[in-house]
């Protein structure tokens, strides 16, 4: 596989966690409701997370968004508007608070699309198709050619 391939391939991934959808089908829905995640996709019925505290690094997703946009958010306006300090901690603490809510089910999907987890072999049974393999149209990683 080309790397223009693989960009597209890990980009497609990364555009179907954004979005909420499958990152193995991109058809399935990955949560229900505003922080209830599916523990199967509907459709291809490849498991989300698969081994127990994987919603971790979903956490670390969103607190590295989060404060990343605050610290530059801070500098660039204290630096063009100057605002009290205590205005500037009112804002951001509050912004910090709203966006941790409403970036939480992007940041598990990103985390679900791009985990390391995501590619180990495994099987899923599909219907009509029996069990068949959910990576098989996933190209090999790195540590899958250590094996
Ligand atoms: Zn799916």
């Amino acid at each position: 596989m080309t790397s223009f391939a693989q960009i597209s391939y890990y980009l497609k991934i990364l555009g179907r966690g954004l979005w909420l959808r499958c990152p193995n089908c991109g058809q399935g829905v990955m949560f229900r409701g505003l922080f209830k995640m599916e523990a199967t996709c509907p459709e291809c019925h490849v498991r989300y997370e698969r081994k127990y505290g994987e919603s971790i690094g979903g956490m670390f997703i969103n607190l590295l968004v989060v404060e990343t946009i605050s610290v530059a958010g801070y500098f660039i306006s204290d630096a063009l508007l100057k605002p009290p300090l205590i205005f500037q901690l009112i804002f951001w603490g509050t912004f910090n608070l709203v966006f941790v809510i409403l970036f939480y089910r992007h940041a598990r999907a990103l985390w679900v699309a791009i985990s390391p987890t995501a590619s180990t072999p495994i099987t899923v049974h599909e219907p009509g198709r029996g069990e068949v393999s959910a990576q098989a149209d996933r190209p090999e990683r790195k540590h899958d050619q250590k094996e």
